[in-house]
């Protein structure tokens, strides 16, 4: 396998950072994660605009025009034979002396890819549907930028493993966030139901792609926050990111939702979110 680091093509296990990074030491970098299938890259310039974005909010400067990266990514496609998984990208500030302020003078951001391979159109899961547990939102107040502070996310995970369960669902008080790495959304009288954009959760490159397949459905949408006692009655429930496309929850703290079968809404959407993915992928 190989993997990019700092303008160099390298083999995955020789691949190294300096143990001065501030991505190591402070979680200062941010990353994107886009989904190859077929050997294409899926919403491509929607991750770099969001990368842009994320980076801009932590004063990271950009040297990356977009089409270099998707060099980067298409390069990395070809080498590793990928058909179906996905491609990790990540930019950190860069190497300096251990301090919490900024370098005085600008590092050398690090910016490092690597490529998983994943089955994503026929996960094993998604014909099933998940079984999560509702824990409570614990991360920090910007979860709007996608940076590598993950351990939360990954606490909660292991939480819901620990219960029996597959994930888990994050509520800031009464109401549902976002799961550990994807957005969520309910379906109750023909209503789809997800919450609205700001610092609490990431705008998910997916969900903006559901959202607008779902304008061809005869359904309302609603986007509005909704609570976990809502969520625990709804008619439907899933969740979506870019690696799990549109995955169903059949189970939350223990209750079924709807007859514990994936439900016909969120089924539908993913068959025509697929759909669209096979017709319009980048060239
Ligand atoms: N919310 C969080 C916290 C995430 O980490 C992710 C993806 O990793 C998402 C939502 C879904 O975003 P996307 O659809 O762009 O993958």
């Amino acid at each position: 396998r190989v993997a990019y680091v700092n303008d160099e093509y390298v083999s995955a296990k020789d691949a190294r950072i300096s143990i001065f990074d501030r991505g190591f030491l402070f979680a200062d970098a941010v990353y994107e994660v886009t989904a190859v299938i077929g050997g294409k890259l899926i919403d491509f310039d929607a991750h770099m605009q969001r990368l842009e974005r994320s980076l801009r909010e932590i004063q990271i400067p950009n040297f990356w025009r977009i089409e270099y990266l998707r060099q980067i990514h298409e390069r990395l496609i070809i080498l590793n034979d990928v058909q179906e998984g996905l491609i990790y990208l990540q930019i950190s500030r860069g190497e300096a002396d251990r301090d919490f302020a900024y370098p005085p003078t600008q590092t050398r951001p690090t910016l490092v890819l690597f490529t998983q391979q994943k089955s994503i159109l026929n996960a094993s899961l998604s014909a099933k549907g998940l079984s999560v547990i509702a824990v409570e939102d614990l991360r920090w107040g910007r979860r709007d930028i996608k940076t590598v502070q993950l351990l939360y996310p990954s606490m909660a995970k292991m939480l819901a493993r620990q219960r029996g369960a597959d994930d888990a669902w994050l509520c800031d008080g009464d109401y549902v966030t976002e799961g550990t790495a994807q957005n969520v959304y309910i379906v109750k009288n023909k209503t789809l139901v997800t919450r609205s954009l700001s610092k609490s959760i990431l705008g998910g490159i997916t969900r903006a792609a559901v959202l607008k397949c779902a304008t061809g459905f005869n359904i309302e949408i609603a986007e509005r926050a909704f609570s976990l006692a809502e969520a625990k009655s709804a008619d439907e429930a899933f969740s979506t990111s870019a690696t799990t496309l549109v995955m169903p929850v059949v189970e939350i703290d223990g209750c079924t939702i709807g007859d514990g079968l994936p439900g016909p809404i969120t089924k539908n959407l993913l068959t025509q979110y697929i759909k669209e993915l096979v017709d319009s992928r980048s060239p």
